[in-house]
C-alpha cells in the first residue's frame, strides 16, 4: 500500500479541492500532497485541507461503539448491542408514539449516498416525516429564490473559472479569504484582468480589504442596500430593456418596489452612503459582463430568502443571468451542501431534488425503493422547528454528522431539547458535544477511509476516493443503515434495499434522479475518474453503450431558464427590519460567522493542534467606540447578552467592523458558543434561521 498515491478531495468547505494522499508507514493515515490536475483549486489548499489527515488518527476519533450504561456514562460496547439497543428505542418509540415520533437528522457534509440512503431510510423503514438536516442553516434561502426566479436551484450556474473573466463581481455577504481561501485567487485574477469586486460586508474581512468598494450596511440590511441600487439603475436608465422583455416576466411590479426604495431612504437604513450607493451601480452597470454572488450573509435571515430575490433582481434588470461570463450564483458552504440537499435528507424533498408534494415525484422514487407511493410521508419539520420539538412529539432522535448542540440557534434551548429525548443516537468520527449526549454513540468511516461522491458549489460531482482502510471498531454510515434496516423491518432483504457499497447506492441514486431537476443518469464512478467530475443536470441519454454520453452542464440558462416558459421570474420584495432590533435593553447587533482555522462546529478542526494554536478559542470582535464605552480592554472578558443567554469571550477591539455591531465566530461550545445568543426566527419560505443579527447588550467582565 505504501506510496500509493490516490487522488481524491478534502473532507471540509464546498469548494472540494483536490488532493493527492499516499498511505504514511504505519498505514491508519495519509500525507497530503498537492494534486495539481482539479481545476478548482490547481493545487492549493488551506490549513483545514492540508492537516486534514490529523482526524483519521485514532488519538482523537472514536473507534468503539458506546452505550450509555445505568451508571448513566458512555460505555464501549460490541457493535450487535449498540445496534440492538438503538433497534430497541427507535423501535420503541416507534410502537408507542407512532413513526413520526421518531426523528432524523442528517448533515451538509455527507456524501450523495449517505444523503440518498438516509432520506430512503426515514421514509421506508422509519416511515417517518421527521427528516430533515443542518444544510437548512446553511443556504436554503438562496436554494428558495433561486427556485423561484430560475425554477432550478443549483450553487453556481456556471463554473468558477468564469469568474476572473467577467467584467465586476458584486460578493454580498461572503469571506472567501477565510472560508475558501484557494477561492480567493478567482477574485484577485479578476481584478489583474482588469474586472472589479464589490464586497457587501458589514465588517471589513480579509476578503473586503482586497475590493475595489467595501459596502458595510448594518446587519440585516442588505435588502434595502439591493433595492436601492435597483432603484439608481432604473433611475439612471442603466436596465436591459430587451433581455427584461424576451427573458423574464414580472418586472413591473419589481420595478415599482425598488422605486419607493429612494437613495437617501436606504442611505438611512442600511448606513451606505449615497455617493457609494451610485458608485457601485456604476462599476457594477458598465462592464458587459457582470455576476452577483451571495453566501450565507444574505441567506441567514429571518428574510433570507426574499433578501437574496433583492439580490437577484438587480442581476436580472441588468441582464446578466443566463448570459455568458455574467449571472447570479452563491457560493454554498459545508462540503456536500449542495449534494446534501438534492437527494433527499431535506424535509420536503426526494431524491434528483424532486418535490415531495409532487405525486409524479412520489410515484417515480417509490418505484424506485419498491414501494407503494401511498406509503411515502409528506413532508416534515424544518431543522430548527425539528430540534424544537425534541422531547416533546418527538421521542427519538438518529443523527448523522451533525453537531447542533454548538451549531444550532439558541443552543442552550436546543440542548436541552435533546436531553428531554427518551432515545438519541449519533454517528460521528468523534466524541462531538452532541454525541456526549446521546445514548448510543457510533463510531464511522471518514473521507479518506471510504468512498463517495460529493457535488461541490459549482454543481459538479466529484469521486472522494478511499485512501486507507479504517481503524478496526470502525464501520461505514451505509453499514450503520443496513444494520438498522435489518433490525427495524420493513419489506424485503436490507442486503438489496440498503447495500453497504456506496457505488451500488449510487447506481440507484442515478435511478431516483432520472428525470428529475438534479438529474443524475447519465454520472457513473467511472466517468468521474476519467473526467476529474461532471457537472449535473447529465441525463442518461443513451440507448446503446456505443452512443455519446450526455457531457454535463457547466453552463445553465443560456437557452433558457428551467421555468414553465423559459423565462426567469422577478420577484417584488421591500425592506423590512430584523427580526429583533437593537433596543434601551439590547442596543447592539450580533452578527456570526466564521475563522479561516476552524470549520462549521469545530468538532473536527478543534481537535487539530495546529489549527487550535492558530484559533484556539472565541473572541469578541467589536469597535474601538464600543470598547470604550462598556470599559472593555483587548484580550480582557467581555459578556454578550441576548434575550436567550449570556457568552463571554475575550474583546478584539478593531475598526475594521461598524462601531453599533459586534461580532462572534460561532466554532466553539461552553461559555463563548455564540449560538448561545442567536435568534431562532425563521424565514417564512426557507425557514432558516436569522444568524446574522441580533440585539445584545454587551458587559465588560471584571477579573
Ligand atoms: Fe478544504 Fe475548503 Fe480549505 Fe479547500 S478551501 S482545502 S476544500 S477547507
Amino acid at each position: 500500500m505504501r506510496n500509493t498515491l490516490t487522488s481524491t478531495h478534502c473532507p471540509y468547505c464546498a469548494l472540494q479541492c483536490g488532493m493527492n494522499l499516499t498511505p504514511a508507514a504505519d498505514g491508519r493515515s495519509v500525507e497530503v500532497s498537492e494534486r495539481a490536475d482539479f481545476p478548482v483549486n490547481r493545487g492549493a489548499l488551506c490549513g483545514k485541507g492540508r492537516t486534514s489527515p490529523a482526524v483519521l488518527s485514532s488519538a482523537v476519533r472514536l473507534t468503539s461503539p458506546l452505550v450509555r450504561s445505568a451508571a448513566g456514562t458512555l460505555e464501549p460496547a460490541s457493535w450487535e448491542e449498540a445496534l440492538d439497543r438503538i433497534a430497541e428505542g427507535i423501535g420503541g418509540a416507534r410502537a408507542e408514539h407512532g413513526a413520526d415520533a421518531v426523528g432524523v437528522f442528517g448533515g451538509g457534509g455527507l456524501t450523495n449516498e449517505k444523503a440518498y440512503s438516509l432520506g430512503k431510510f426515514a421514509r421506508v423503514v422509519l416511515g417517518t416525516s421527521q427528516i430533515d438536516y443542518n444544510g437548512r442553516f446553511c443556504m436554503s434561502s438562496a436554494a428558495a429564490a433561486g427556485g423561484r426566479a430560475f425554477g432550478l436551484d443549483r450553487g453556481l450556474p456556471f463554473p468558477l473559472e468564469d469568474i476572473p473573466r467577467t467584467g465586476c463581481v458584486i460578493l454580498v455577504g461572503s469571506n472567501p479569504a477565510e472560508t475558501m481561501p484557494p477561492a480567493l485567487r478567482y477574485f484577485t485574477e479578476l481584478k489583474e484582468n482588469g474586472g472589479t469586486l464589490i464586497v457587501v460586508d458589514p465588517r471589513r474581512t480579509r476578503t473586503a480589504e482586497q475590493a475595489d468598494l467595501h459596502l458595510a450596511p448594518r446587519p440585516g440590511t442588505d435588502l434595502a442596500l439591493a433595492l436601492g441600487l435597483l432603484h439608481l439603475v432604473v433611475a439612471e436608465g442603466r436596465t436591459d430593456e430587451e433581455y427584461i422583455r424576451e427573458r423574464t416576466t414580472g418586472w413591473e411590479d419589481t420595478r415599482a418596489a425598488a422605486m419607493a426604495h429612494w437613495p437617501e431612504y436606504v442611505e438611512r437604513i442600511t448606513g451606505v452612503s449615497v455617493p457609494q450607493l451610485r458608485k457601485a451601480v456604476r462599476l457594477f452597470c458598465e462592464p458587459e459582463n457582470a455576476m452577483v454572488l451571495t453566501a450565507r450573509g444574505p441567506e441567514q435571515q429571518a428574510k433570507g430568502t426574499d433578501t437574496v430575490s433583492a439580490w437577484i433582481n438587480l442581476a436580472l434588470a441588468t441582464g446578466r443571468p443566463g448570459r455568458p461570463l455574467s449571472g447570479y450564483g452563491c457560493l454554498t458552504g459545508q462540503g456536500n451542501g449542495q449534494g446534501g440537499r438534492e437527494h433527499g435528507q431535506k424535509a420536503d424533498q426526494l431524491p434528483g431534488y424532486r418535490k415531495l408534494t409532487d405525486p409524479a415525484a412520489r410515484a417515480h422514487v417509490a418505484q424506485v425503493w419498491g414501494v407503494g407511493p401511498d406509503s411515502l410521508p409528506g413532508p416534515g419539520r424544518s431543522a430548527y422547528e425539528l430540534l424544537d420539538a425534541l422531547g416533546t412529539d418527538i421521542r427519538a432522535l438518529l443523527l448523522m454528522g451533525s453537531n447542533p448542540v454548538v451549531s444550532a440557534p439558541r443552543a442552550a434551548h436546543i440542548e436541552e431539547r435533546i436531553r428531554s429525548l427518551d432515545f438519541l443516537a449519533v454517528c460521528d468520527v468523534v466524541l462531538s458535544e452532541t454525541a456526549e449526549l446521546a445514548d448510543v454513540v457510533l463510531p464511522v468511516t471518514q473521507w479518506a477511509e471510504e468512498t463517495g461522491t460529493t457535488t461541490n458549489l459549482e454543481g459538479r460531482v466529484l469521486l472522494r476516493r478511499r485512501a486507507i482502510p479504517p481503524p478496526p471498531g470502525v464501520r461505514s454510515d451505509l453499514e450503520v443503515l443496513h444494520g438498522l434496516a435489518a433490525r427495524l423491518g420493513g419489506e424485503g432483504s436490507p442486503e438489496k434495499r440498503f447495500p453497504t457499497d456506496p457505488e451500488e447506492v449510487f447506481e440507484e441514486l442515478r435511478r431516483a434522479s432520472e428525470g428529475g431537476p438534479a438529474d443524475y443518469s447519465g454520472i457513473t464512478y467511472r466517468r468521474l475518474v476519467e473526467e476529474n467530475g461532471v457537472f449535473w443536470p447529465c441525463p442518461d441519454q443513451r440507448e446503446t453503450a456505443e452512443e455519446t454520453v450526455h457531457p454535463g452542464t457547466p453552463r445553465l440558462f443560456l437557452d433558457r431558464f428551467a421555468t414553465e416558459d423559459g423565462r426567469a421570474r422577478f420577484v417584488p420584495v421591500s425592506h423590512r427590519a430584523v427580526a429583533e432590533e437593537p433596543d434601551e435593553e439590547y442596543p447592539v447587533l450580533l452578527t456570526t460567522g466564521r475563522v479561516v482555522a476552524q470549520y462549521q462546529s469545530g468538532a473536527q478542526t478543534r481537535r487539530v493542534e495546529e489549527l487550535n494554536s492558530a484559533a484556539p478559542g472565541p473572541f469578541v470582535e467589536l469597535h474601538p467606540r464600543l470598547a470604550q464605552r462598556i470599559g472593555a480592554a483587548e484580550g480582557e472578558p467581555v459578556a454578550v447578552v441576548s434575550r436567550r443567554g449570556r457568552a463571554v469571550a475575550p474583546a478584539r477591539i478593531t475598526t475594521s467592523i461598524r462601531a453599533d455591531t459586534v461580532f462572534m465566530p460561532f466554532h466553539w461550545a461552553g461559555e463563548g458558543r455564540a449560538n448561545t445568543l442567536t435568534n431562532p426566527a425563521l424565514d417564512p419560505t426557507s425557514r432558516m434561521p436569522e444568524f446574522k443579527a441580533c440585539a445584545v447588550r454587551l458587559e465588560a467582565v471584571r477579573p
